[in-house]
Formats: C-alpha cells, sequence, structure tokens
C-alpha cells in the first residue's frame, strides 16, 4: 500500500492512494490539468485511476472531481449529500456515511467527521493487512475519530492552525469564529493530542494536513506534533516520517509496508 498527498492545504487538497491493484484519489481540489501534473510527478498516469473518492463538497475537495472523471471516465464514490454538488460525473457511485464498501480489494470505511459541510466524512482505508487514515476538515475529534484512527498504519491528520497564530492574524472576527469552532478545523494542539493517544509501533507515516497559509507554518505545526510524540517512549520506534502537506507540490509516495521501521527518516 502506498499514497502521496499531491495537494493539502486551504487551496486544493488531492490524496494519491494505491493498493491490493487499485489506484485512486481521495479528493481533487486541484484543476484538472494541475491534478494531472502533480500526478505525473510521482509517475502515475490518470488513465490507471479506478476512483475518486470524496469526503466533503467544499471546492478545495470537489473542484477538479467531475473533470478528471469525465476525462479519463472515473467513477466518484461519495455520500448522496456530497454527490449532489459534484456536476456530471461519468460515473456515480454512492455510500453511506459509516457503511463499509469497496474499491476492487480495497476495504473503506467513511466515518463521519463535524464541519461545516452536508455530510463530512473521513476515509479509513485497509488492504494489504495496513490501514491508512484520511481525515481533514474536522473541528474536533470525537469519539468516532478517535475509534477509526486508532490502529492505523499511516494517517493523514489535519494539523490546520496554532491558536495564537490565528487569534492576531488579519482573518475577521466571523471568519476566525467559523475556523476554530467545532465544525471548522482542527488546531495544530488537538491534533498533536491525537496523536499522542493513537500512536503505536506500527504507526510508520504521518502527514499533517490542511495547513492554513495565513495563521500556521509548518514548522510550528510540526513543534506541536514533536513535543506529543517525544511523550510517546516506545510507542513512536516505528515512526518512519512526519511531514506536512501543501498545496506547491506533491510529497513522494510514501509505502506502507512495515518492513523499513529501522531506517527511520523522520523529516523534520
Ligand atoms: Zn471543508
Ligand atoms: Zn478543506
Amino acid at each position: 500500500m502506498r499514497f502521496s498527498v499531491l495537494s493539502s492545504g486551504s487551496k486544493a487538497n488531492c490524496t494519491f492512494v494505491e493498493a491490493a491493484g487499485v489506484r485512486f484519489l481521495v479528493d481533487c481540489g486541484l484543476s484538472g490539468k494541475q491534478a494531472e501534473a502533480r500526478m505525473a510527478e510521482v509517475g502515475v498516469d490518470p488513465r490507471t485511476l479506478s476512483a475518486i473518492l470524496v469526503t466533503h463538497e467544499h471546492a478545495d475537495h470537489i473542484h477538479g472531481v467531475a473533470t478528471l472523471s469525465r476525462r479519463y471516465g472515473i467513477p466518484v464514490y461519495a455520500n448522496v449529500g456530497t454527490m449532489e454538488r459534484i456536476t456530471k460525473p461519468r460515473g456515480r457511485e454512492i455510500f453511506k456515511t459509516g457503511s463499509d464498501f469497496c474499491v476492487g480489494k480495497v476495504d473503506v470505511t467513511p466515518f463521519s467527521i463535524v464541519h461545516d459541510a452536508k455530510d463530512p466524512v473521513g476515509f479509513s482505508i485497509r488492504a494489504e493487512g495496513f490501514k491508512l487514515v484520511l481525515v481533514t476538515d474536522l473541528g474536533r475529534v470525537t469519539t468516532l475519530v478517535q475509534e477509526h484512527t486508532r490502529g492505523a498504519n499511516a494517517i493523514l491528520l489535519e494539523s490546520n492552525h496554532d491558536q495564537e497564530m490565528l487569534q492576531s492574524c488579519s482573518y475577521s472576527w466571523d471568519l476566525k469564529q467559523r475556523i476554530s469552532s467545532t465544525h471548522g478545523h482542527l488546531c495544530n494542539e488537538a491534533a498533536a493530542q491525537l496523536l499522542h493517544e493513537i500512536m503505536h509501533p506500527e504507526l510508520f507515516h504521518i502527514v499533517l494536513g490542511h495547513l492554513s497559509e495565513n495563521s500556521n507554518t509548518p514548522g510550528l505545526a510540526l513543534q506541536a506534533t514533536n513535543r506529543h510524540l517525544e511523550r510517546c517512549g516506545d510507542r513512536a520506534t516505528g515512526l518512519q516520517t512526519l511531514l506536512c502537506g501543501n498545496v506547491y507540490e506533491s510529497l513522494p509516495c510514501l509505502e506502507i509496508d512495515g518492513v523499513s521501521s529501522r531506517k527511520a527518516v523522520v523529516n523534520l
């Protein structure tokens, strides 16, 4: 199983996943052209994609979904609330939030998250004995999120803002309220706390995602996470990668194979 965060941030989100011989995207907030370019960076031909899974209908997650779907004949997987906002995709595969579905031999659970969208979800993706969890755009960590992230071998987790930087940035009071509300976006501290809770020796890759460019920096997000991971002791021994996603370039493909855990390279 492997994945590459092609774009992550308030402007555009898109992740490539390959497992059990199936390739798909989760979200595509990039334009069709940009998504093709990012896929080329990691050596992926869009004609080999079998699906585009969508978390929720915000533009930074769906902007290029229908274009790619039509251009390459790729079916779109979403719940009813999200699907309503995707205009004329080539194929529609409706899933129910909370109910497992399959893409080839890959098992997927879309789980509910709190965010100001119709029916937003995170995805738990399982294949080849490994579990990858993608969860961004959540106002707070619920029990359900804790349950689904536990046991992950790799995770893309939102680390949207630094609370102090958010309060002092130039955003309007309304926007600050929206972001920091329970239906907004997850702050560095909350993300780091969740990672501390779920850390185990077989959590190999952590990608912090959906970083705000106005109320966060990769340095602050990594600092918060590192502070909490340092207290994990032996539970963090398997960690190979700690990276921040960004909207400018794709991250390298991270292999979830459990093999190279001793050659730990943690990007700080
Ligand atoms: Zn959103
Ligand atoms: Zn978003």
